[in-house]
Protein backbone atom coordinates (compact mmCIF):
# COMPACT_ATOMS: atom_id res chain seq x y z
CA UNK A 1 0.00 0.00 0.00
CA UNK A 2 1.16 3.41 -0.90
CA UNK A 3 0.34 7.07 0.05
CA UNK A 4 -2.31 8.23 -1.81
CA UNK A 5 -0.43 11.69 -2.54
CA UNK A 6 2.72 11.41 -2.96
CA UNK A 7 3.19 7.33 -3.39
CA UNK A 8 5.78 7.03 -0.66
CA UNK A 9 5.38 3.31 0.79
CA UNK A 10 6.51 4.70 4.16
CA UNK A 11 2.10 4.70 5.52
CA UNK A 12 1.14 5.97 8.99
CA UNK A 13 -2.51 5.53 8.81
CA UNK A 14 -5.25 4.09 6.54
CA UNK A 15 -8.21 5.72 6.06
CA UNK A 16 -11.02 3.71 4.86
CA UNK A 17 -13.44 5.38 4.13
CA UNK A 18 -11.78 7.70 1.95
CA UNK A 19 -10.15 4.00 0.58
CA UNK A 20 -6.63 5.63 1.24
CA UNK A 21 -3.36 5.58 3.13
CA UNK A 22 -0.94 8.43 3.69
CA UNK A 23 2.54 8.82 4.96
CA UNK A 24 3.12 11.11 7.60
CA UNK A 25 3.05 14.38 5.94
CA UNK A 26 0.25 13.71 3.33
CA UNK A 27 -1.95 12.84 6.30
CA UNK A 28 -1.18 16.01 8.10
CA UNK A 29 -2.16 17.64 5.10
CA UNK A 30 -5.37 15.81 4.29
CA UNK A 31 -6.01 17.44 7.72
CA UNK A 32 -5.50 20.63 7.11
CA UNK A 33 -7.42 20.81 3.82
CA UNK A 34 -10.39 18.92 5.77
CA UNK A 35 -10.30 21.73 8.30
CA UNK A 36 -9.74 24.45 5.33
CA UNK A 37 -12.58 23.17 3.08
CA UNK A 38 -14.86 22.63 5.97
CA UNK A 39 -14.18 26.21 6.58
CA UNK A 40 -14.72 27.34 3.22
CA UNK A 41 -17.70 25.19 2.44
CA UNK A 42 -19.92 26.16 5.24
CA UNK A 43 -18.84 29.68 5.20
CA UNK A 44 -17.87 29.47 8.80
CA UNK A 45 -15.12 32.56 9.24
CA UNK A 46 -12.53 34.56 6.90
CA UNK A 47 -8.85 35.68 7.50
CA UNK A 48 -8.97 38.64 10.59
CA UNK A 49 -12.41 37.39 12.40
CA UNK A 50 -11.25 36.60 15.76
CA UNK A 51 -11.77 33.45 17.15
CA UNK A 52 -12.02 31.40 20.04
CA UNK A 53 -11.77 28.00 20.29
CA UNK A 54 -13.34 26.14 23.26
CA UNK A 55 -10.84 23.62 24.56
CA UNK A 56 -10.29 20.64 27.19
CA UNK A 57 -7.08 19.33 26.69
CA UNK A 58 -8.35 16.44 24.77
CA UNK A 59 -7.16 15.67 21.20
CA UNK A 60 -10.06 17.50 19.57
CA UNK A 61 -9.80 20.96 20.84
CA UNK A 62 -6.17 20.82 21.07
CA UNK A 63 -5.92 19.25 17.39
CA UNK A 64 -8.36 22.10 16.17
CA UNK A 65 -6.48 24.91 17.79
CA UNK A 66 -3.14 23.63 16.61
CA UNK A 67 -5.30 23.68 13.06
CA UNK A 68 -6.67 26.70 12.98
CA UNK A 69 -3.08 28.49 14.10
CA UNK A 70 -1.38 26.06 10.97
CA UNK A 71 -4.05 27.92 8.70
CA UNK A 72 -2.91 30.64 9.90
CA UNK A 73 -6.37 32.14 11.55
CA UNK A 74 -5.85 34.42 14.39
CA UNK A 75 -7.25 32.08 16.98
CA UNK A 76 -7.32 32.33 20.77
CA UNK A 77 -8.49 29.39 23.03
CA UNK A 78 -10.68 29.51 26.11
CA UNK A 79 -10.45 26.54 29.09
CA UNK A 80 -13.61 26.37 31.67
CA UNK A 81 -12.00 24.74 35.02
CA UNK A 82 -14.83 22.47 35.97
CA UNK A 83 -13.30 21.56 39.59
CA UNK A 84 -14.62 17.61 37.86
CA UNK A 85 -10.74 16.18 40.38
CA UNK A 86 -8.05 14.88 38.95
CA UNK A 87 -9.75 15.31 35.65
CA UNK A 88 -9.73 19.12 35.44
CA UNK A 89 -6.26 19.78 36.96
CA UNK A 90 -5.19 17.42 34.53
CA UNK A 91 -7.02 19.02 31.30
CA UNK A 92 -5.62 22.62 32.84
CA UNK A 93 -2.05 21.38 32.99
CA UNK A 94 -2.15 19.79 29.06
CA UNK A 95 -4.23 23.34 28.04
CA UNK A 96 -1.74 25.53 29.54
CA UNK A 97 1.10 23.78 28.37
CA UNK A 98 -0.34 23.84 24.58
CA UNK A 99 -0.92 27.15 24.50
CA UNK A 100 2.67 28.02 25.70
CA UNK A 101 3.76 25.57 23.37
CA UNK A 102 2.20 27.26 20.47
CA UNK A 103 2.85 30.99 21.51
CA UNK A 104 -0.86 31.18 21.58
CA UNK A 105 -3.35 33.32 23.92
CA UNK A 106 -5.45 31.42 26.34
CA UNK A 107 -8.59 32.63 28.30
CA UNK A 108 -9.63 30.86 31.23
CA UNK A 109 -12.35 30.65 33.43
CA UNK A 110 -12.66 28.83 36.68
CA UNK A 111 -16.35 27.77 37.92
CA UNK A 112 -15.00 27.33 41.72
CA UNK A 113 -13.00 29.92 41.52
CA UNK A 114 -15.31 32.69 39.71
CA UNK A 115 -18.79 31.15 40.29
CA UNK A 116 -18.34 29.44 43.35
CA UNK A 117 -19.36 26.35 42.85
CA UNK A 118 -18.01 23.01 40.82
CA UNK A 119 -19.89 20.22 38.70
CA UNK A 120 -19.74 17.57 41.68
CA UNK A 121 -21.09 20.37 43.82
CA UNK A 122 -23.97 21.13 41.16
CA UNK A 123 -24.96 17.82 40.15
CA UNK A 124 -25.55 16.76 44.01
CA UNK A 125 -27.86 19.96 44.65
CA UNK A 126 -29.54 19.95 41.43
CA UNK A 127 -30.51 16.03 41.94
CA UNK A 128 -29.60 15.34 38.28
CA UNK A 129 -26.52 14.07 35.97
CA UNK A 130 -23.21 16.21 36.59
CA UNK A 131 -23.26 16.32 32.44
CA UNK A 132 -26.67 18.61 33.11
CA UNK A 133 -25.03 21.82 34.98
CA UNK A 134 -22.02 20.77 32.82
CA UNK A 135 -23.62 21.57 29.83
CA UNK A 136 -25.63 24.49 31.00
CA UNK A 137 -22.36 26.30 32.47
CA UNK A 138 -20.79 25.71 29.16
CA UNK A 139 -23.11 26.85 27.01
CA UNK A 140 -23.65 29.76 29.20
CA UNK A 141 -19.92 30.70 29.39
CA UNK A 142 -18.16 29.69 26.25
CA UNK A 143 -20.65 32.20 25.28
CA UNK A 144 -20.74 34.90 27.46
CA UNK A 145 -16.78 34.73 27.41
CA UNK A 146 -17.13 35.25 23.43
CA UNK A 147 -18.95 38.46 23.56
CA UNK A 148 -17.02 39.84 26.09
CA UNK A 149 -14.03 39.46 24.52
CA UNK A 150 -15.20 40.33 21.39
CA UNK A 151 -14.45 37.47 19.26
CA UNK A 152 -16.68 36.71 15.97
CA UNK A 153 -17.00 33.25 16.46
CA UNK A 154 -16.78 30.48 19.04
CA UNK A 155 -14.85 27.27 17.64
CA UNK A 156 -15.57 23.66 19.22
CA UNK A 157 -13.91 20.22 18.84
CA UNK A 158 -16.58 18.57 17.32
CA UNK A 159 -15.74 15.63 15.09
CA UNK A 160 -17.52 13.50 12.73
CA UNK A 161 -17.98 11.01 15.38
CA UNK A 162 -19.55 13.25 17.62
CA UNK A 163 -21.58 14.71 15.11
CA UNK A 164 -22.81 11.02 14.03
CA UNK A 165 -23.75 9.91 17.48
CA UNK A 166 -25.66 13.12 18.59
CA UNK A 167 -27.17 12.60 15.26
CA UNK A 168 -28.32 9.07 15.97
CA UNK A 169 -29.45 9.69 19.24
CA UNK A 170 -31.78 12.57 18.07
CA UNK A 171 -33.06 10.17 14.91
CA UNK A 172 -33.89 7.49 18.10
CA UNK A 173 -35.90 10.22 19.75
CA UNK A 174 -37.39 12.20 16.45
CA UNK A 175 -36.23 15.03 18.70
CA UNK A 176 -37.30 17.76 15.55
CA UNK A 177 -35.90 20.69 17.34
CA UNK A 178 -32.33 19.53 18.13
CA UNK A 179 -32.44 17.89 14.57
CA UNK A 180 -33.05 21.47 13.50
CA UNK A 181 -30.13 22.96 15.38
CA UNK A 182 -27.59 20.49 14.20
CA UNK A 183 -25.48 22.11 11.82
CA UNK A 184 -21.79 22.98 11.49
CA UNK A 185 -22.47 26.69 12.20
CA UNK A 186 -24.72 28.52 13.94
CA UNK A 187 -25.48 32.21 12.78
CA UNK A 188 -24.99 34.75 15.56
CA UNK A 189 -28.04 36.08 16.75
CA UNK A 190 -28.99 38.85 19.29
CA UNK A 191 -26.63 37.60 22.56
CA UNK A 192 -25.27 34.72 20.80
CA UNK A 193 -22.14 34.83 19.87
CA UNK A 194 -22.02 32.63 16.15
CA UNK A 195 -20.79 28.81 16.45
CA UNK A 196 -18.77 26.41 14.75
CA UNK A 197 -17.41 22.67 14.25
CA UNK A 198 -14.50 22.65 12.02
CA UNK A 199 -13.64 19.18 12.68
CA UNK A 200 -16.39 17.40 11.19
CA UNK A 201 -14.96 15.95 8.40
CA UNK A 202 -12.22 14.66 10.14
CA UNK A 203 -12.73 11.08 12.82
CA UNK A 204 -11.97 10.37 16.31
CA UNK A 205 -9.03 8.47 14.90
CA UNK A 206 -7.72 10.98 13.10
CA UNK A 207 -7.50 13.44 15.26
CA UNK A 208 -5.43 10.79 17.83
CA UNK A 209 -3.47 10.29 14.88
CA UNK A 210 -2.80 14.34 14.00
CA UNK A 211 -1.91 14.91 17.60
CA UNK A 212 0.64 12.03 17.94
CA UNK A 213 2.26 12.83 14.54
CA UNK A 214 2.42 16.41 15.62
CA UNK A 215 3.80 15.76 19.34
CA UNK A 216 0.78 17.20 20.71
CA UNK A 217 0.15 16.01 24.73
CA UNK A 218 -3.39 15.90 25.26
CA UNK A 219 -4.78 14.08 27.94
CA UNK A 220 -6.25 10.46 27.12
CA UNK A 221 -8.49 10.04 30.03
CA UNK A 222 -12.02 10.80 29.28
CA UNK A 223 -13.76 12.99 31.83
CA UNK A 224 -15.29 10.35 34.29
CA UNK A 225 -18.79 11.53 33.98
CA UNK A 226 -19.08 10.37 30.80
CA UNK A 227 -18.39 6.32 31.54
CA UNK A 228 -21.17 4.51 30.63
CA UNK A 229 -23.62 7.70 28.89
CA UNK A 230 -25.79 7.02 26.10
CA UNK A 231 -23.49 8.82 23.90
CA UNK A 232 -20.59 6.09 24.20
CA UNK A 233 -23.08 3.73 23.30
CA UNK A 234 -24.54 5.34 19.99
CA UNK A 235 -20.42 6.10 19.17
CA UNK A 236 -20.00 2.22 19.66
CA UNK A 237 -23.18 1.14 17.56
CA UNK A 238 -22.06 3.42 14.97
CA UNK A 239 -18.21 1.96 15.14
CA UNK A 240 -19.55 -1.72 14.27
CA UNK A 241 -21.55 -0.01 11.27
CA UNK A 242 -18.40 1.57 9.81
CA UNK A 243 -16.76 -1.69 10.91
CA UNK A 244 -19.37 -3.21 7.98
CA UNK A 245 -19.71 -0.86 5.88
CA UNK A 246 -17.14 2.04 5.59
CA UNK A 247 -18.71 5.86 5.20
CA UNK A 248 -21.12 4.96 6.71
CA UNK A 249 -21.08 7.94 9.43
CA UNK A 250 -19.93 9.78 6.69
CA UNK A 251 -22.76 9.17 4.50
CA UNK A 252 -25.51 9.69 7.50
CA UNK A 253 -24.14 13.11 8.89
CA UNK A 254 -23.90 14.93 5.27
CA UNK A 255 -27.00 12.94 4.28
CA UNK A 256 -28.65 14.70 6.97
CA UNK A 257 -27.11 18.19 5.85
CA UNK A 258 -27.81 18.45 2.53
CA UNK A 259 -31.20 15.98 2.45
CA UNK A 260 -33.15 16.20 5.38
CA UNK A 261 -31.46 19.24 7.74
CA UNK A 262 -33.85 21.77 5.86
CA UNK A 263 -36.79 19.69 7.03
CA UNK A 264 -36.25 20.67 10.70
CA UNK A 265 -35.37 24.10 10.38
CA UNK A 266 -38.88 26.10 11.44
CA UNK A 267 -38.71 23.20 14.39
CA UNK A 268 -35.53 25.32 15.73
CA UNK A 269 -36.61 28.77 15.34
CA UNK A 270 -36.60 30.74 18.33
CA UNK A 271 -39.95 31.58 19.20
CA UNK A 272 -39.89 33.45 22.23
CA UNK A 273 -38.65 37.17 22.26
CA UNK A 274 -35.96 36.91 24.41
CA UNK A 275 -35.51 39.21 27.52
CA UNK A 276 -32.06 40.07 29.64
CA UNK A 277 -31.08 38.31 32.24
CA UNK A 278 -31.82 40.92 34.98
CA UNK A 279 -28.90 39.49 36.85
CA UNK A 280 -25.84 38.82 34.05
CA UNK A 281 -27.52 40.36 30.91
CA UNK A 282 -27.48 37.32 28.82
CA UNK A 283 -30.79 36.53 26.46
CA UNK A 284 -33.34 34.26 28.18
CA UNK A 285 -37.19 33.90 28.05
CA UNK A 286 -37.40 34.58 31.78
CA UNK A 287 -36.00 37.10 34.34
CA UNK A 288 -32.96 35.26 35.28
CA UNK A 289 -31.19 33.03 33.11
CA UNK A 290 -31.20 29.40 34.03
CA UNK A 291 -27.30 29.59 34.82
CA UNK A 292 -27.78 32.41 36.91
CA UNK A 293 -30.74 30.48 38.77
CA UNK A 294 -28.01 27.52 39.31
CA UNK A 295 -25.64 30.09 40.58
CA UNK A 296 -27.95 30.48 43.58
CA UNK A 297 -29.35 27.62 43.66
CA UNK A 298 -25.93 26.28 44.62
CA UNK A 299 -25.58 28.73 46.95
CA UNK A 300 -28.52 28.42 48.44
CA UNK A 301 -29.05 24.19 48.69
CA UNK A 302 -32.60 23.45 49.94
CA UNK A 303 -32.28 21.91 53.13
CA UNK A 304 -31.89 18.00 53.56
CA UNK A 305 -35.33 15.90 52.65
CA UNK A 306 -36.88 18.56 50.26
CA UNK A 307 -36.49 17.41 46.36
CA UNK A 308 -35.95 20.41 44.24
CA UNK A 309 -37.48 20.49 40.49
S1 LIG B 1 -18.83 14.17 30.53
FE1 LIG B 1 -17.82 15.54 32.01
S2 LIG B 1 -17.10 17.27 30.80
FE2 LIG B 1 -18.60 16.20 29.54
S3 LIG B 1 -20.56 17.22 29.96
FE3 LIG B 1 -20.41 15.49 31.38
S4 LIG B 1 -19.52 16.36 33.23
FE4 LIG B 1 -19.11 17.81 31.59
ZN1 LIG C 1 2.63 11.06 1.03
ZN1 LIG D 1 -27.89 35.34 34.01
Amino acid sequence: MRCRRCRSPEIVIELRRHNAAFCRDCFLHHCREQVRRTIEDFEMFHAGERIIVAVSGGKDSLGLWDLLLDLDYDADGLYLGLGIGDYSSASATTTRAFAQRRGAKLVEIDLPGDHGFDIPTAAAVTRRVPCSACGLSKRHLFNAAAQQGGYAVLATGHNLDDEAAVLFGNVLRWEREYLGRQLPVLAATPGFVRKVKPLVRLGEREMAAYCILTGIDYIVEECPNAVGNKHLGYKEALNAIEEQSPGAKNAFYFGFLARASPLFRDDAAIRDELESCSSCGSPTTGDVCAFCKLVTRVANPAPAGEVGG
